[in-house]
């Protein structure tokens, strides 16, 4: 199977601004900035999306929900607040076929989405 932007980012062969990583997920800074904090955090191991995710990856997706959590809080978002978001297939706008979670904030978000 081919590999996927996202790995190619996690290996270092696409550059990317490194916000964190660790064992299991990477974070990095989007190209295209829907508001003035918008960071991506995504699994190392290529879950295509969260439809597609198994029993077996429940660790990871809890680990990543909870480091978007810790970077969205050391980027300062906590206290006005910021919004999470996973696209998931064609009608979700998703565009990159390896699961990732967007952290936005530094702005007010309009309900309901685009
Ligand atoms: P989605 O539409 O949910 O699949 O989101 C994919 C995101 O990846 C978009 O917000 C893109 O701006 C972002 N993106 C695509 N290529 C890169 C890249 N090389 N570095 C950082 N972010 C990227």
């Amino acid at each position: 199977m081919s590999r996927t932007l996202f790995e190619k980012i996690i290996a270092r062969e696409i550059p990317s601004t490194v916000v964190y990583e660790d064992d299991l997920v990477f974070a990095f800074k989007d190209i295209h900035p829907q508001a003035p904090v918008h960071v991506l955090v995504i699994p190392k191991q290529p879950i295509p999306r969260i439809a597609e995710a198994l029993p077996a990856d429940q660790a990871v997706l809890g680990h990543l929900l909870l480091k978007a959590g810790e970077i969205a809080r050391s980027l300062g978002l906590e206290k006005n607040g910021f919004r999470l978001v996973f696209n998931n297939g064609p009608d979700g706008g998703e565009a990159v076929p390896h699961l990732h979670c967007h952290i936005l904030g530094g702005r007010q978000m309009g309900w309901p989405p685009g």
